[in-house]
């Protein structure tokens, strides 16, 4: 279950989630989410094991709402027992009283937005904090007995060198978080950022630099114990996110919230569907005040569509297996890849491992080549 909190402080440079900037009260909002929840008719038998708040900033709301949000949530849904249920968390929102009114609230995995410990990099991306702030969020949330921390940060910045991503990702095997994810800089269109790649201001790094940077990351990261479990993905044993592995596994899930989507597969009839929300909260609030679900759009996905995604996600994660594959899409449907499939073995991009197709560190910086072979 996911839900979307479309709200900052300001909004950094390269990013295209939805949010908005500067604003002071949420009651509108919350009533338009509880409102949401009320509307959506659970999925028989649906069990939710993973909730995430995600956005925007999340950590912006008081821990009070985002309790009862959660106690709304069970009211209608059965949770599992060690259902994990995470908030993305900027450190320019946090402080030690924040933290415990989050952890005694429910949740039991924290996410950092930190990006970076050099100041001139966070300058760049328009963060809202600084390293100091980043190094306290982590140590605080210990504190206040997180005992599930992830940080998130982004490489392959421009002007940015070799040197300097090493120095922040020695700082963050420093701090000792329990998972770490860390994306290359990906210029969004219709951000500041692309447009100052569009005039020339700024100038993206070749993709040959960008390849080293993610060899020295999975280098230095496997090296102080975090296992690669995709692209940008790093744990360290039993900190795997329940919720990435949902949507790579392409697991049922439920999105609340505005821009937020949801995607709902049935094996029985072997029909699947995905649908997303309003990206506008007034919309999505004049919507849920006239009792109607705010969907914005949805898709049905036929078998070919669907063995694609399941291909492109299982070879950026932790694999795929062909068993299931086969028993989903046909027996054909790779027969006529095995050529391919030797091809990628003997290439060191592909394992096969137990009946299970994965991408090896290499084969990972390819993969969307490779799904794209393989489908063709
Ligand atoms: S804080 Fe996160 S969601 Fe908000 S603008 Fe920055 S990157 Fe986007």
């Amino acid at each position: 279950m996911y839900f979307h909190i479309p709200f900052c402080t300001r909004k950094c440079i390269y990013c295209d989630f939805y949010s908005i900037e500067g604003v002071n009260s949420f009651d509108s909002f919350l009533e338009s989410l509880h409102s949401e929840i009320d509307l959506v008719v659970p999925p028989e038998g649906m069990v939710v094991s993973s909730l995430f708040f995600g956005g925007g900033t999340p950590s912006l709301l008081p821990a009070s709402d985002v309790r009862k949000i959660l106690d709304h949530v069970r009211q209608k849904y059965e949770l599992s027992a060690d259902a994990e249920i995470t908030l993305e968390s900027n450190p320019g929102t946090l402080d030690p009283d924040t933290l415990c009114g989050f952890r005694e609230s429910g949740i039991n995995r924290l996410s950092i937005g930190i990006q970076s410990f050099d100041e001139s990099e966070l300058a760049f991306l328009g963060r809202i904090h600084d390293v100091s702030q980043a190094v306290r969020a982590v140590r605080d949330a210990r504190e206040a007995r997180f005992s599930n921390v992830s940080i998130d940060l982004i490489y392959s910045l421009p002007r940015q060198t070799l040197e300097s991503w090493r120095k922040t990702l020695l700082r963050a095997i420093d701090l000792n978080p329990d998972h770490i994810s860390a994306y290359s800089l990906i210029v969004e269109e219709n951000t500041p950022l692309s447009r100052l790649v569009r005039t020339g201001q700024v100038t993206p790094l070749p993709v040959e630099t960008e390849a080293r940077f993610f060899d020295e990351t999975v280098h230095l990261l496997a090296s102080s114990g975090y296992e690669q479990y995709e692209v940008s993905n790093f744990a360290k044993p039993g900190f795997r996110s329940v919720h990435n592995m949902s949507y790579w596994q392409h697991r049922n899930y439920i999105g609340f919230g505005p821009s937020a989507h949801s995607f709902w597969s049935d094996r029985a009839t072997g029909t699947a569907r995905r649908w997303w929300n309003i990206a506008n909260v007034g919309n999505y609030a004049d919507r849920l005040k006239r009792a109607m679900l705010p969907i914005a759009g949805e898709e049905t996905l036929s078998s070919e569509t669907l063995m694609v995604e399941r291909l492109f996600l299982g070879l950026r994660s932790g694999g795929v297996d062909l068993h299931r594959f086969r028993a989903d899409f046909g027996e054909h449907t790779l027969a006529r890849q095995e050529s391919l499939i030797s091809e990628l073995l003997r290439n060191n991009l592909v394992t096969l491992d137990d009946g299970t197709l994965r991408s090896t560190t290499r084969g990972y910086l390819l993969c969307d080549e490779m799904s794209a072979r393989l489908t063709a």
